[in-house]
């Protein structure tokens, strides 16, 4: 699928994928297969070959190389569990999003109060990874949808923000593949999407900017092609939280 109204802004030094050269190439230009890994998480097809107990273990073995090869001293009592508790981090926690099966099962509802305007979930917490250096992307997902007729439970929304989040990312991808499952899951095309968020990647090496953040937004349907709902949208996110 075209990422159409996918945007990016950045304010780093934007080293990672620019949707918006894709977005400039026909789909026949690249071709179907070529675009769909663009979008896609790039998973081999045995990717799931292995029991993910069978993972922590590989894992396990070849980060106590890693470590070995840095000079650390593994018998030491706070090193030596260490490849351990990484390789389990790794495959039950912060990638656990690679597999579909721990994808959230969204079960829909009528819409029973008729409730036609926009919906927006704001602040989602962000919790990712870069896939170009390991390490993490933190910051706030902004989303909205108008419904055709279903509505979803609200945890639904933060928990699949979470379950793309918890995969070696870029930002741009991890907006449009939150937006493509909010279509697919809500039957609409009128979905938004905005991710504000840090790269450490950014502020802890390379160009060590701690203050520069990373925009991206997608908007579809009436997001897209209507600037009064797309300018509401943008309204209620800049809005502050209601406090508690
Ligand atoms: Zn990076």
């Amino acid at each position: 699928m075209k990422p159409n109204g996918t945007s990016l802004n950045t304010r780093s030094n934007g080293h990672h994928l620019n949707f918006d050269v894709l977005n400039e190439l026909t789909v026949e230009e690249i071709g179907d297969d070529h675009m769909a890994s663009s979008l896609e998480t790039p998973l081999r097809e045995d990717a799931f070959a292995l029991t993910d107990e069978a993972k922590i273990e590989r894992i396990e073995e070849h980060f106590r190389e890693i470590m070995n090869i840095l000079g650390l001293d593994l018998t030491d009592d706070s090193l030596k569990g260490t490849p351990k508790r990484v390789a389990k981090m790794y495959v039950k926690e912060i990638f656990s999003g690679l597999n579909p099966d721990n994808k959230p099962k969204a079960a829909l509802f009528e819409n029973k109060y008729q409730y036609k305007e926009m919906l927006v979930e704001k602040n989602i917490t962000v919790q990712s990874h870069c896939e170009h250096h390991f390490v993490p992307i933190l910051g706030r997902a902004h989303v909205a949808y108008i419904s055709s007729g279903k509505v979803i439970g609200l945890s639904k929304l933060n928990r699949i923000v979470q379950y793309f989040a918890k995969r070696p990312q870029v930002q741009e991808r991890l907006t449009v593949q939150i937006a493509n499952e909010l279509k697919e899951v809500l039957q609409t095309e009128d979905v938004a999407v905005i991710i504000d968020a840090r790269h450490l990647c950014v502020s802890m090496r390379g160009v060590q900017d701690v203050n520069s953040s990373t925009v991206t937004a997608h908007y579809g349907g009436k997001f897209k092609d209507d600037e009064a709902t797309r300018q509401e949208f943008l309204r209620h996110v800049s809005e502050p939280t209601a406090a508690i």
